[in-house]
């Protein structure tokens, strides 16, 4: 298959280097699909769009349903995140969004987000899955002064269009609940909004899903899809399934090939991921960090951060555009000179975890849910990076439309629904992605 970073970033058999994996007992060690068998439903895919669509595949609808996974369950962007449960799921603001689709959509838009994060808060309660919930809200910062204007109004809009419930604060009233440093001109929190140990939800959700009864294949990677008399016919190495209907779930991680209408159509981009050694009290101090709450700040090309709650800071950005294992140590250390920028006075804190892995935009900047036509291969994918609320919802609406086939019983705002256009010339697509990124660093060197 052809992939458009370095084979590196596709070890579906290695492990991720993350701190929550090296800081995880849990191992599910699942079969290998090593037999050929017929099942009514496949999903391709275990992370939480998969997952979230089989669960509710079997609970709703008490369907058939296999899910196979290349890697470990999780083994996408789903066990490494970053953990935060934030809003929206969306690249364009919310005032192009408002020109683009009209502003009913746009209100749907984000009542759906809403639903999404209220989801997951949702089933984390719901299915028992202990992964370490902290803060009560998000925060937005302002990184230099003369964005302070910008957030304001920022969570005015949300307040005023949208119901979303916000708080402005000012540089010195963010500096006693929040943390000081050199880019923190002002913030203001939304909510719904909290953290989670990524790779302890996904767990969760499997081990729900495995009570379920869902059989779940690990290291079982779908190489192809034959079509024949009205079935697919999926193939890994060992073994293959003969399927009416196909769910794919791969977000980031989707492989060009597997099915020709969705190749061409994603920009899987790299984010990356550093974690300090754990901070003292007296060390948190230095620079007042108090919340547990996500933070991102308001740069074009944002900088997301949080206290873990074992007092590390982890600490991420975009990454780099060519996804080789030396590269992801080039930018593990820039990151920490722009980790160290912000919050000088811990110049002398190590580093212990660097990991990254793949986030999916589209030409949309908006997710993708829906049906390929004249198939019964249905899609949801492209959360720009906010999937811990996006996804598991995107599996939930999968469910109903993989019940149903048709997608215009889905009653979820339009700008979900329906497939990106295709990138001109695929091949490009980390080259138009690096122009982009050219353009946004001249706009967050002015701060513009
Ligand atoms: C470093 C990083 C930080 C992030 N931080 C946040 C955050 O703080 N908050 C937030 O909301 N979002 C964050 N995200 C994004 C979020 O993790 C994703 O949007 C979400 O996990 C997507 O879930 P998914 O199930 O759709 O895809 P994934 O979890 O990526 O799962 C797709 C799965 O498909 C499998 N697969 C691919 N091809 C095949 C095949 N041919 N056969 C079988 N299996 C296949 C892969 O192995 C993979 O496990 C971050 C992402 C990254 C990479």
């Amino acid at each position: 298959m052809n992939n458009i970073y370095h084979s590196d970033i596709y070890q579906f058999n290695k492990p991720v280097s993350s701190y929550w994996e090296a800081n995880s007992s849990d191992d599910l060690n699942l079969d290998k699909l090593q037999k050929d068998f017929n099942s009514e439903i496949v999903v391709i895919g275990g992370g939480y769009t998969g997952l979230l669509c089989a669960i509710n595949l079997i609970e709703n609808y008490n369907l058939d349903v296999v899910l196979v996974e290349a890697g470990k369950v999780g083994w996408g962007a789903s066990s490494r995140n970053a953990g935060f449960c934030c809003l929206p799921p969306s690249k364009m603001s919310f005032k192009k969004m408002q020109s683009v689709y009209g502003k009913e959509e746009t209100k749907k838009f984000f009542k759906n987000s809403v639903e999404g994060a209220n989801y997951t808060k949702e089933i984390i309660e719901n299915y028992n899955i202990d992964c370490d919930m902290t803060g009560e809200n998000n925060f937005v910062v302002a990184h230099h002064k003369s964005k302070f204007q910008q957030i304001k109004e920022q969570a005015e809009a949300y307040k005023s269009e949208f119901g979303i419930e916000t708080q402005v604060y000012s540089k010195e009233e963010f500096n006693e609940i929040g943390h000081g440093g050199t880019e923190q001109f002002g913030a203001f929190s939304y909510k719904p909004g909290f953290a989670i140990n990524p790779l302890k939800f996904v767990n969760g959700l499997a081990k729900y899903a495995l009570s379920k009864k869902l059989k779940i294949y690990e290291n079982s990677k779908v190489d192809k899809i034959e079509k024949e008399n009205g079935s697919y016919h999926l193939k890994t190495n060992e073994g293959s399934i003969k399927t009416k209907k196909i769910v794919v779930a791969t977000n980031g991680f989707y492989q060009e090939g597997l099915v020709p209408e969705l190749d061409g159509r994603v920009l899987p981009v790299i984010s990356n991921i550093i974690v300090t050694r754990p901070l003292t009290n007296e060390e948190l101090s230095l620079h007042n960090f108090n919340t547990y709450a996500p933070i991102a700040n308001s740069k074009n090309l944002l900088y997301y951060y949080r206290k873990l709650p074992d007092n590390r800071i982890l600490f991420g950005t975009r990454g780099d555009f060519e996804g080789s294992d030396q590269s992801n140590l080039n930018r593990a250390n820039d990151m920490e000179k722009f980790l160290k920028n912000i919050f000088p006075k811990w110049k002398n804190i190590t580093i212990e975890y660097n990991w990254r892995g793949l986030i999916a935009l589209s030409q949309k900047l908006t997710p993708s849910i829906g049906k390929i036509e004249n198939e019964e291969i249905y899609y949801g994918f492209g959360y720009s990076g906010v999937g811990v609320s996006a996804a598991p919802w995107t599996g939930k609406q999968l469910s109903k439309l993989v019940f149903s086939s048709n997608s215009k019983d889905l009653d979820i705002s339009k700008i979900y629904k329906g497939l990106p256009k295709k990138f001109i010339f695929p091949k490009l697509r980390v080259f138009y992605f690096r122009l982009a990124i050219f353009f946004y660093k001249i706009k967050d060197k002015f701060n513009i």
